[in-house]
């Protein structure tokens, strides 16, 4: 995951890189940075810190980080150290060519080969991310920085999305299947590049367009320029971005993420025609629009039966089992009288080691639920992503290692159904239909070649 903003042109560029930031949150609470740059001057002003957003960034902070030019970044960690300070982005790179500021989200999978190969060659890494990699590349070749950013990203593979900032330029880039999004947008005279549409929105701007596979974006005193670094590939977005990862108002595929779930339920809704309940209810928050979408498609009652309390930090302590269970019951909160001697239809986005599934099913049974059938908005997850989505190893994904029957009895649920990929892609699809989406969770064909080394460390 993670999440990255760019802005061009704007003597507040650090002010609203901060407030994009804060619309992508959800990408990443590891750590957090702005990176400024003043027209004429090479060098950037800058701010990195370890956890969220808000807070972090107070009126003396945003008051060094002068300059019209700025990129963010929240990450989320995929790869390398969990939360080490070193590895809170944007990085700042002196090069060659002139100064570099970069922030990417995704993850390279082909880091472990390039980087052993350039350590030979005498490179020195500073930093456990592999978004290092790509400044190491461009400090090869002796060409203009745009063509020696192309012929860097021309030896990485992976799903990523990037701005950097060179010069004056403001630079964008994703990669060439369009696994991790990016999109297009405008605030005024100045383009913004950003992970989700929201984060354009939030500014006042608006959403152009996303950003193409395999597109190299370099906007420069209000002009922007379009070329292309990488051979069109088929597209393969990943279809997480929709079900589970992005924020409900972004537009994918030139549709809300909140319709598409809404359309995922429905869909639900017909696969489990005949099977009867009181109420259709989410797991706050991805299952909300999803049950919506159930509820109105099936006639049955929509009811909200867990309050989640978006408040809690990631540091509370959870030294006993006694303590993990109320950490539990702080986050997602039963209304007993809503659940108690119902037959129920929980909706919820995906089902990955089965554990969480399977408390919240032992709480819904607590409060005195009936039947549970749980509707599930992600077909089976069978094989770990390595596009920059954190899903486990293939040995603790519970849908690789059990029968639908075993993960029916040992999550508790009288029924289970799982949304079909074609479904999934059809509900998901928006203007540009169900063609063009990464399954390789789903089905264990990736989309792009996964070397030995990669596959051994998951
Ligand atoms: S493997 Fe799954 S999570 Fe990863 S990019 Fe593909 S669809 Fe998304």
């Amino acid at each position: 995951m993670g999440g990255v903003i760019g802005i061009e042109g704007r003597k507040d560029a650090a002010g609203l890189v901060h407030v994009g930031l804060l619309t992508l949150q959800h990408r990443g609470q590891e750590s957090c940075g702005i990176a400024v740059k003043e027209k004429g001057k090479d060098v950037f002003n800058y701010f990195t810190v370890n956890g969220l957003v808000l807070g972090k960034f107070t009126g003396d902070v945003l008051e060094k980080l002068k300059g019209e030019n700025a990129v963010g970044h929240v990450r989320y960690p995929t790869s390398g150290s969990k939360s080490g300070i070193l590895d809170a982005q944007p990085f700042i790179f002196k090069s060659a060519h002139g100064n570099i500021a970069i922030a990417l989200s995704g993850n390279i999978i082909n880091t472990t080969e390039v980087r052993d190969k350039l350590a030979k060659e005498g490179a020195i890494f500073q930093h456990s991310s592999e978004t290092e990699l790509i400044v190491h590349l461009i400090a090869r070749e002796k060409l203009p920085i745009e063509n020696a950013l192309k012929k860097a990203l021309a030896k990485i593979e992976g799903g990523y999305a990037a701005v950097m900032l060179f010069k004056n330029k403001l630079i964008g880039f994703r990669d060439p299947r369009g696994l991790r999004p990016l999109v297009l947008g405008k605030l005024g005279k100045s383009f913004v590049l950003a992970s989700e549409s929201p984060a354009v929105e939030v500014l006042g701007g608006h959403y152009i367009r996303d950003v193409k596979p395999g597109e190299l974006i370099v906007v420069e005193n209000g002009k922007l320029k379009s070329t292309f670094y990488a051979k069109p590939a088929a597209r393969q977005n990943c279809i997480f971005e929709t079900v589970y990862i992005s924020r409900p108002d972004t537009l994918i595929r030139g549709m809300s993420v909140a319709q598409a779930r809404m359309a995922m339920g429905a869909k639900l809704a017909l696969q489990m025609k005949g099977i009867k309940a009181d109420i259709v209810m989410p797991v706050p928050d991805s299952g909300f629009f999803a049950a919506l979408g159930f509820s109105k498609a099936s006639g049955i009652p929509f009811e909200m039966g867990f309050v989640r309390n978006h408040y809690m930090g990631r540091s509370f302590l959870r030294t006993t089992q006694h303590m993990r269970e109320i950490v539990a019951k702080l986050k997602l909160f039963p209304i007993s009288d809503i659940i108690k001697g119902k037959d129920i239809i929980l909706v919820d986005d995906s089902i990955v080691r089965g554990t969480q599934s399977k408390k919240i099913i032992n709480t819904l049974r607590e409060y005195g639920a009936r039947k549970i059938h749980f509707a599930v908005t992600s077909p089976e997850i069978i094989a770990p992503c390595f596009y920059g989505v954190n899903t486990p190893s293939k040995k603790e994904l519970i849908a690789a290692t059990h029968t639908h029957d075993e993960i029916v009895k040992e999550i508790g649920v009288d029924s289970l159904t799982f949304i079909t990929i074609d479904n999934a892609a059809e509900a998901c699809g928006g203007n540009e239909g169900a063609k063009g989406f990464c399954s390789a969770c789903f089905t264990g064909k990736y989309p792009t070649k996964i070397s030995k080394s990669t596959l051994e460390a998951r």
